[in-house]
């Protein structure tokens, strides 16, 4: 249910539940009451979940769809032919640091390279600025200001939430300068995994700004969903934020059409509308996520005949040089 009125959290709660994130693999079984033998810790890409989306979890489970999204496993090791470090070919569209722009109007600012939780799937996690200084704000803006073309500006990372209040305001007002960008797009997985980040001084400075702000979520199970996910996203739908989601389908964790059809059902509880639903790419280390292109068509013809035309996520994949995401 959507609470009617939604009061933010404390300035600080987010900091504290941030510290006392579970940063190791054991820790996170011990927390969950369970045993996988191949779990394991990898120094390129840390062990990092916060407490409050371990407690979503089903105890005694090693099979929950949650804790295969953030357990390391020795798997992850394994070379496997077709997965690449970098199957997007981002490293090549990054002309000033931390700017991506390969589609017609809108560009891609990586606001940080940290995340509050690590993905065991994620495309990015092996790039370079996840331990690299942060992007180049000013040079950023620059290269923004001189096209035109450019509309809507969509801050990622990492996750852009992860930049406490005033940083956040500072980018924010230097992407206010730029008069042709009218449209502010938020790729953040906080509101599910650290929702005590809504801050009365992060919506103020939302519903306050000149743009038309929408935050695409990033869930992919029904269970990421609570009560505090729900009175997160009430939060950012008073201050006038649009509020979509977009998944990744894997292996193991959400790719039933029980699944998928439930996550969009409770998104929609929460007003949240899905919007993407990704093939995940080919990187390398996440081998054990793959979906083939055939079972996610007949999966997504399914839930099409299950769920209504406006709780239907398009089933896309990221294809290097193509000037959108690819519908499959
Ligand atoms: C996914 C992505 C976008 C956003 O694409 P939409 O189809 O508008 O959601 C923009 N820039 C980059 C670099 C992207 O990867
Ligand atoms: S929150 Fe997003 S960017 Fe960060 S590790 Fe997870 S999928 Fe990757």
């Amino acid at each position: 249910m959507i609470p009617p009125n939604p009061t933010p959290w404390e300035p600080r709660v987010w900091r504290t539940e941030l510290a006392r994130a579970i940063r190791s693999s054991t820790d996170l079984l011990t927390y969950v009451g369970t045993e996988l033998a191949d779990a394991t810790d990898l120094p390129a890409f840390a062990t990092l979940v916060p407490r409050g989306f371990a407690d979503r979890m089903q105890k005694g489970d090693p099979d929950d769809p949650l804790l295969l999204q953030v357990l390391g496993r020795e798997e992850e090791t394994r070379e496997v032919p077709g997965f690449s470090f970098d199957p997007l070919e981002e490293l090549g569209f990054n002309p000033v640091e931390g700017l991506l722009h390969k589609y017609h109007g809108r560009a891609l600012l990586i606001a940080t390279g940290a995340c509050a939780v690590n993905c065991r799937y994620c495309f990015r996690r092996h790039f370079p600025y996840a331990e690299q200084r942060e992007p180049q704000l000013q040079g950023a803006v620059a290269k923004l200001a001189a096209d035109e073309s450019i509309k809507e500006i969509i801050l990622s990372g990492g996750d852009p939430l992860l930049l406490d209040d005033p940083a956040l305001g500072e980018l924010l007002d230097a992407l206010a300068e730029i008069p042709h960008v009218t449209r502010l797009r938020l790729h953040t997985r906080i509101p599910i995994v650290l929702p005590e980040r809504t801050t009365a001084a992060l919506l103020d400075r939302l519903s306050n700004g000149r743009f038309r702000t929408a935050l695409v979520a990033h869930a992919n199970h029904a269970r990421e969903l609570t009560d505090e996910t729900a009175r997160a996203f009430a939060c950012f739908s008073r201050a006038g934020v649009a509020l979509f989601n977009q998944a990744v389908l894997l292996r193991g964790v959400n790719d039933t059409v029980e699944a998928q059809v439930s996550l969009a059902e409770c998104l929609y509880e929460q007003s949240v509308l899905p919007y993407y639903l990704h093939m995940p790419d080919a990187v390398a280390g996440t081998h054990h996520f793959a979906v083939s292109d055939a079972a996610a068509k007949s999966l997504h013809r399914a839930m099409q005949s299950e769920l209504p035309g406006y709780l239907l996520p398009r089933l896309v994949r990221e294809e290097p040089g193509a000037p959108a995401k690819t519908h499959i």
